[in-house]
């Protein structure tokens, strides 16, 4: 059995891929988060930042938007991890993410290209709802929640109201 050694370059030293991780940048510039380099559907190593976003963004439009907001994968040392992880992001928003008003959250509905800002979940209901998103868009039954955030690229007027707000 042959061993593959892949060898990488952080601040002009070379390193084993094994020892490395990829951290997430925030569009603020703060690091948000760790993920490994090993690739475990492939039992290969995520040796391109491409790589590596789209095996955590398997959906590339969701991906391509990210990308223009200005999150992030850069190469680092697995040993600096907690002191990268350690600091809080001290900008507003938060994380560089995207804001949207209060009293709301995304919500996806079937056969809508993008996830839009709905009023969020009240008393009694659970999950999902029917909501006329803020952008203007027509009314729908949504699925309400933060984690629908992975599912589809975000409506850029729902955004749009959100950052003027
Ligand atoms: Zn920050
Ligand atoms: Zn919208």
């Amino acid at each position: 059995m042959s061993t593959v050694s892949i060898n990488v370059e952080i601040d002009g030293q070379q390193h084993d891929i094994s020892e490395c991780s990829w951290y997430f940048i925030s569009p603020c510039g703060c690091t948000s988060g760790v993920m490994t380099t090993k690739d475990y559907d492939t039992g290969g190593w995520l040796t391109t930042e491409d790589q590596a976003m789209a095996s955590w963004t398997p959906k590339r439009s969701v991906r391509e938007q990210d990308k223009e907001r200005g999150e992030r994968l850069e190469l680092g040392l697995r040993e600096d991890v907690v002191e990268r992880l350690e600091g809080e992001c001290q900008h507003t928003p938060k994380w560089g993410a995207p804001v949207i008003p209060d009293g709301t959250e995304w919500g996806s509905a079937t056969g809508l290209r993008t996830i839009h800002v709905v009023e969020e979940l009240k008393d009694g209901e659970e999950r999902s709802a029917w909501r006329a998103p803020i952008c203007g868009a027509a009314e729908n039954y949504f699925e309400i929640s933060r984690s629908t955030r992975g599912d589809k690229p975000m409506c850029k007027k729902c955004l749009a109201i959100g950052a003027a707000a």
